[in-house]
């Protein structure tokens, strides 16, 4: 019995993706709109942010953000 590693290209995949970026609002940190084909977050408030932009923010913070 052979078994193959399946290594499927993700191409139709990352098609996919590209057809539906979309805005999905603006970021709370830099005021620059966010597309979903950015890491982005979204906060219990309905705001978003650019996961980069709150990461920088968190570091920027003296106290650890508790999850
Ligand atoms: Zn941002």
């Amino acid at each position: 019995m052979v078994i193959r590693s399946a290594r499927k290209p993700k191409k139709t995949w990352a098609k996919a993706k590209a057809q539906s970026i979309r805005l999905v609002g603006r970021c709370r940190y830099c005021k620059k709109e966010i597309t979903n084909d950015e890491s982005f977050v979204c906060f219990a408030d309905k705001t978003c942010g650019h996961y980069e932009c709150m990461r920088l923010d968190d570091e920027k913070k003296p106290t650890a953000f508790d999850w």
